[in-house]
C-alpha cells in the first residue's frame, strides 16, 4: 500500500443503494474525537478500513488554509483514489452518502487490503504523519494484537483494540439500521439453475434471534438474541481462506478473483461423486435427489476422471465443497439453538453468487422451508464499522422515539 504507485481515482459510483439511502436522514449522536476517523479490522485474510469523510469541514477547497495539513493531506490522497499502492482497494459501491455523525455530515468508505500488505500500510500512515493528529486507532480482529508493536514502533501510534465478534454485531446492527435495503435473500435459488435467481430486499428491522455466520479466513457461528445478549456457538476452520489455498494448490491461481472466475465456469459434477453416480438413480428412501454430491472430490481417486478435469472443474468443486460444509454446520447450529434465520457476512461472499445461492437453496431445501437465508451488502465490513462506533463512542441503544442515543 505504498503511495509511490497511487492511481488516479474517479469519485464513487453512485450505486443502487446509495440512491435509495438519500432521502433518510440518518443521524448518530456520539463523542467527538479529534478527525479523522477510521475503524479498523485487521483479518487472517484481508484488513478492513473504515474512514468518515466530514463533508462539511472545507477538506475539498483547495483555497482552504485547513490546519493541520495532514489531515487534508490524509483526505485528499483517500478520497481522491480509489486504489492505494498495488493492493489497497476502496469499494466505492459499498460508499455510504448523507450519514451524520456527531454533528457532522458526510460519507463512510470502505476500503481493504492483504493483510501480508500490514507493513506497506504503516509506511503510508507514517509518510502522511497521522500521528500528529491522534495518537489511538481503534481496531478488531487477530492483527490488532498481532500488530500492536508495529503500529507503536513504525508510527508512534497505540491500537485501542476491540473484541471482533462484539464490533461484528454492532457493524451489523448499526449499518443495517442506516442503510435501506442492506439485507437481502435470494429468490429462486435452484442450485441448477442459479441464473434465474435474483436478489430480494429483506426486512431485518425485527432481527432476533437470528444466527450469524461469518465466513471470512475461517468460520465463525453466533447466536444472537439481543443486541447485547450474544454467544459463539460454533465455527469451523474450513472457511474461505481454505477455499483460496486449496484453489491456489489445485488451479495455480493467484488471486480470489480468479479463483471464482474459474468456479464459475467449471463442472463440479466432472470431480466430486453425486447419488446418482453411485445409485443410478435417486435415493428416493430418504429423499435424496441424484444430482446431490454424495462425495467430494471423489472422482480424483480414478485417473481416467483425473485427467479429464480441468482447473475450472477442480476449483468449482472445492468452492462447493467449502460452501456445503459451511452450508452443514449453519443448518445444525441453527436447529440446535432453535433459530430460524440465518445471515451470512464475511469475504467469502465477496463477488460470489454460486456461494449465496447454493447456501440460500440448501438451507432451504434441507429444513423444508423453515430456514431462511440471509445476506448484508457490505459483506466483510462489520467488524472495522463496529471500531468506527467504538471510536465515536456510539452505543447503538434506541431511545422511545427509535432514535440513536448517545452514550
Ligand atoms: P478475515 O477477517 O479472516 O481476513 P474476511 O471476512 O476479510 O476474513 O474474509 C477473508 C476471505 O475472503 C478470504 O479467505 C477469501 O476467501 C475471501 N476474499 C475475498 N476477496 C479477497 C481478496 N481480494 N483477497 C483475499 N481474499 C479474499
Amino acid at each position: 500500500m505504498s503511495t509511490d504507485k497511487m492511481e488516479s481515482g474517479d469519485s464513487p459510483s453512485t450505486k443502487k443503494i446509495e440512491d435509495k439511502a438519500q432521502p433518510r436522514m440518518r443521524k448518530v449522536s456520539c463523542r467527538n474525537p479529534a478527525m479523522p476517523w477510521f475503524g479498523m479490522d485487521i483479518g487472517g485474510s484481508l484488513a478492513k478500513l473504515v474512514y468518515f469523510e466530514p463533508e462539511d469541514m472545507n477538506l475539498e477547497d483547495e483555497n482552504t488554509e485547513f490546519e493541520p495539513e495532514a489531515l487534508y493531506k490524509i483526505h485528499h490522497y483517500l478520497r481522491y483514489n480509489t486504489a492505494y499502492g498495488s493492493t489497497g482497494i476502496r469499494d466505492t459501491h459499498l460508499e455510504v452518502k448523507n450519514l451524520t455523525v456527531f454533528g457532522h455530515k458526510g460519507s463512510m468508505h470502505f476500503i481493504r487490503f492483504p493483510t501480508t500488505s500490514m507493513n506497506l500500510f504503516l509506511d503510508m500512515v507514517k509518510e502522511k504523519n497521522l500521528s500528529s493528529l491522534a495518537d489511538t486507532i481503534h481496531a478488531t480482529g487477530g492483527g490488532a494484537y498481532k500488530f500492536e508493536n508495529g503500529f507503536n514502533e513504525v508510527v508512534n501510534m497505540s491500537l485501542q483494540k476491540h473484541d471482533e465478534l462484539g464490533c461484528l454485531l454492532r457493524g451489523i446492527h448499526f449499518i443495517d439500521r442506516m442503510i435501506p435495503n442492506e439485507c437481502y435473500y435470494w429468490k429462486n435459488t435452484d442450485a441448477f439453475n442459479s441464473e434465474a435467481s435474483e436478489k430480494v430486499p429483506y426486512d431485518f428491522h425485527n432481527p432476533y434471534p437470528y444466527l450469524v455466520v461469518n465466513i471470512g479466513s475461517g468460520v465463525s457461528l453466533l447466536a444472537v438474541h439481543s443486541h447485547s445478549n450474544f454467544k459463539r456457538v460454533g465455527g469451523s476452520s474450513l472457511g474461505g481462506g481454505t477455499f483460496l489455498g486449496l484453489c491456489c494448490l489445485l488451479t495455480g491461481c493467484q488471486t480470489f478473483e480468479e479463483a471464482i472466475e474459474l468456479a464459475s465456469e467449471g463442472d463440479a459434477t466432472k470431480v466430486d461423486k453425486s447419488v446418482r453416480d453411485i445409485y443410478g438413480t435417486d435415493y428416493n428412501r430418504f429423499g435424496l435427489p441424484g444430482s446431490v454430491v454424495a462425495s467430494s472430490f471423489c472422482n480424483m481417486s480414478i485417473k481416467e476422471k483425473r485427467d479429464a478435469a480441468s482447473k475450472k472443474d477442480l476449483a468449482r468443486s472445492t468452492l462447493l465443497t467449502i460452501t456445503n460444509n459451511i452450508g452443514s454446520i449453519a443448518r445444525m447450529t441453527a436447529l440446535n439453538e432453535g433459530i430460524e434465520r440465518i445471515v451470512f457476512v464475511g469475504n467469502f461472499l465477496r463477488v460470489n453468487p454460486i456461494s449465496m445461492k447454493l447456501l440460500s437453496y440448501a438451507m432451504d431445501f434441507w429444513s423444508k422451508g423453515s430456514l431462511k437465508a440471509l445476506f448484508l451488502q457490505h459483506e466483510g465490513y462489520f467488524g472495522a464499522v463496529g471500531a468506527f462506533l467504538e471510536l465515536i463512542g456510539y452505543d447503538g441503544d434506541r431511545n422511545g422515539n427509535g432514535e440513536e442515543t448517545s452514550k
